[in-house]
């Protein structure tokens, strides 16, 4: 399951995500930044909004293409894929 994050709390309000990708991000009425919309996203175009954030509190959990996830059914895998990536989406976000 893919899911685009942006740790509000941590936000310093910068404006770089949602000027560089106005259609996922905009910024709530305190001036901080929160997801839009999760549609038609580009992996590099992402990677870079997620690169250019200060403070590194926007992730994106990429797809897990193992045999036997469980991602849509518990919020952690416990699938023991060495394929599996639920985890990893875990550490990062
Ligand atoms: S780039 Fe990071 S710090 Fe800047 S507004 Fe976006 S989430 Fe906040």
């Amino acid at each position: 399951m893919k899911k685009l994050k942006v740790n509000t709390d941590g936000c310093i309000g910068c404006g770089a995500c949602f000027s560089m990708d106005p259609e996922h991000f905009t910024c709530n009425e305190e001036g901080f930044s929160i997801v839009k919309s999760e549609e038609n996203i580009d992996l590099a175009s992402i990677r870079n909004v997620i690169a250019a954030c200060p403070v590194d509190v926007i992730s994106y959990e990429e797809e897990c293409t193992c045999d036997d996830c469980h991602c849509n059914e518990e919020s952690s895998c416990g699938c023991n894929e060495t394929s599996c990536t639920c985890n990893d989406n875990e550490k990062a976000a």
